[in-house]
């Protein structure tokens, strides 16, 4: 091999699509072009640095760990080095050919919303290193690998294609040599630059050196004491990890000796990205040790569902030369991420008790993430359990209550956590489910997102209440009664079909709906409407159903409702005069039957035959008007 050998590859078709956004759309955003290398060239000495302690013999061990920044401003260039971990010709070639982003199409697209919309958020993106070309008209990478390898130089203008060359002679590292564009000469000039750094990379964890001068102070900031640090240097230290240009919600910052060594620094957002159409975020939790990186969005160190947190948690209990492979099953690491959950959560309720207003935007904007714990991690049930907020009959619309609120005020020998869902307030408090609710003024939950029946079916009980959906068949809402209450039920029981009468409705409906129904029976519950579904089945709600439902509409198969009961209200007029139709019109009784049921599921939220239910109620109109 020659060292003039000079390869032409083409950007992938992805890369081609990014870099005609960075190149057309985001230079009002310019700046961060400076910080996205900075920050890849700290990334590259974290990873050097953390190889270096794993692995023996690295190659330039003597290169002291740094980033330098020169500046030309006769020939209009910037340049920037680093001493990190470097990159072969091979990966010169994947890394700055390709995007490595896991949907990255999903990602482009984001990409050219927001850069139409608000170019702020580009921001929360990285744009990575084809960021180069929103200053520069020509980028050169001359970059030697710690493997020692021959080091190599890549070129490109950034439109169709790159070459890549063999360049004898670098140290281990990577430099980054921009040829300014016209319109972006300032970034040759030194004040210009050192505001940037200050602004976005003041808490890089290696020193900047721009001509000569180190421009940062190196510091972890979550080693340091509490007392000393100013809010803004935390917003700062926010942004700056998180590459965030929001605002924290939420802080905590602890410390802990026993049982683990632990200094944790952990934010909350104030906006959920996940649910702004950018896809599912990653986990924004740095693990280090002894102000070591040890692995960047760690997924190990906290839960899943907790990765919309930012931070940095730091344990020199870790051994230093822990490799990220070995990460996922080690033992002290998932003590870690025991003891940090748990504190956190702990946290979460302390803010809530302090500051329940502050707590319900958090709920608003995060709870979907807690009710996903609750849903696929058993280890937190218990003080998950205490951070969920629903809406009840007691609550106002849109302030939901925690379950330590309604234990307080459960009547007495009342042993049970009562909920339903519906798709609204208003659906829920206009259906049959909490008529009896209402006349025993039992409090009852409203659960208005499908996904809150699973979450509570998974919790099964708080503070030793058991939880209970009210669309059971077997549900007892006990016998105490007040006196209103039992003069009220007391004129529903003489208002009833007589006995004989009622057998004889019952068998008949038994009959009639055979085939969608398992049973009939007589309500104990129902005030005013005539019947209701309710699930013979202890564990699955109706609106779990729901999700079923939905999810085999969405693998194109067929409905499939288990059948249910049908509560009949015996004292209401109608189910009376089915009684007395049923005996001189059977035919017509069994429409009338028929369309009581639809009803009745509908008011369950569960699906029936639109065109059958459609045609039926014509036909009873035709009746009713006087048709035949
Ligand atoms: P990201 O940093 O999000 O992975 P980039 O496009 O910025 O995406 O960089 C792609 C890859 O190129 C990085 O993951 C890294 O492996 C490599 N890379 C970029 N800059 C450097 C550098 N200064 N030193 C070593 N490797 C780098």
């Amino acid at each position: 091999m020659t060292s003039t050998q000079t390869t032409t590859h083409e950007f992938q078709a992805e890369t081609k699509k990014l870099l005609d956004i960075v190149i057309h759309s985001l230079y009002t955003e310019r700046d961060i072009f400076v910080r996205e290398l900075i920050s890849n060239s700290s990334d590259a000495l974290e990873k050097f640095r953390h190889e270096s302690l794993t692995a023996g013999d690295v190659f330039d061990s003597h290169m002291p760990l740094e980033i330098t920044i020169d500046l030309d401003e006769e020939k209009h260039t910037m340049t920037i080095t680093d001493t990190g971990i470097g990159m072969n010709r091979l990966e010169l070639e994947t890394n700055l050919g390709t995007i490595a982003h896991s949907g990255s199409s999903a990602f482009l697209d984001g990409l050219a919303e927001a850069a139409k919309k608000d170019v702020s958020l580009i921001g929360q993106f990285g744009v990575g290193f084809y960021a180069a070309f929103m200053a520069a008209a020509r980028v050169r990478v001359q970059s030697r690998s710690w493997d020692g390898s021959e080091g190599h130089e890549w070129t490109s203008d950034g439109t169709g294609s790159y070459t890549i060359s063999e360049s004898p002679g670098l140290h281990r590292g990577t430099r980054i040599i921009m040829e300014l564009k016209d319109d972006a000469h300032d970034y040759a000039k030194k004040w210009k630059v050192e505001n940037i750094i200050k602004q976005y990379s003041a808490f890089v964890p290696f020193p900047i050196k721009l001509a000569g001068e180190t421009v940062n102070t190196v510091q972890a900031l979550w080693t340091r004491n509490k007392s000393e640090i100013s809010e803004q240097e935390y917003t700062n230290f926010y942004k700056f990890i998180g590459t965030a240009t929001d605002e924290p919600r939420y802080r905590l910052h602890f410390s802990a000796d026993a049982p683990l060594a632990i200094n944790a620094l952990l934010f909350v957002p104030k906006e959920n990205f996940e649910v702004m159409g950018f896809g599912r975020v990653e986990s924004g939790v740095n693990l280090y040790c002894q102000r070591i990186l040890i692995d960047q969005h760690s997924e190990n160190v906290l839960p899943d569902w907790l990765r919309f947190l930012k931070g940095v948690v730091d344990s020199e209990d870790l051994p230093l030369n822990i490799s990220r492979q070995s990460l996922q099953d080690n033992a002290l690491l998932a003590k870690l991420r025991r003891v940090i959950t748990k504190r956190f959560l702990k946290y979460l309720d302390e803010q809530a008790q302090e500051d329940p207003e502050a707590y319900l935007g958090f709920w608003k904007t995060f709870g979907v993430y807690l009710k996903e714990g609750l849903t696929s991690d058993y280890e937190f049930q218990k003080e998950l359990g205490r951070l969920i907020r629903f809406e009840s009959s007691r609550s106002e619309a849109g302030s939901p209550i925690a379950l330590a609120a309604y234990v307080e005020r459960m009547k007495e020998g009342q042993d049970s956590i009562y909920y339903i869902n519906g798709a609204s307030r208003a659906a829920i408090e206009a259906g049959p489910y909490v008529e009896m609710f209402t006349r025993k003024e039992i409090e009852i939950l409203y659960t208005l997102d499908p996904i809150d029946d699973f979450v509570l079916s998974h919790l099964g009980e708080f503070d030793g209440k058991k939880l209970v959906s009210a669309d059971r068949a077997d549900l007892d809402l006990g016998s105490e009664e007040s006196p209103k209450e039992k003069e009220e039920g007391e004129k529903q029981e003489e208002a009833r079909l007589e006995q004989g009468a009622r057998a004889v409705l019952i068998s008949w409906l038994k009959e009639t709906l055979h085939d969608k129904v398992a049973d009939v029976v007589e309500s104990k519950r129902l005030v005013t409407a005539p019947a209701m579904i309710v699930n013979p089945d202890g564990y699955m709600t109706t609106s779990m159903e729901r999700i079923m439902a939905a999810s085999r509409r969405e693998k194109g198969q067929e409905p499939m409702n288990s059948k249910k009961n049908l509560e009949i209200n015996t004292a209401s007029p109608l189910m009376k005069r089915l009684a007395e139709l049923q005996k001189s019109d059977a035919a017509f009784a069994a429409e009338v039957a028929a369309q009581i049921y639809d009803n009745a599921m509908i008011q369950a939220g569960l699906v029936v035959d639109p065109l059958a239910m459609v045609e039926r109620n014509y036909r009873i109109l035709n009746r009713v008007a006087g048709g035949a």
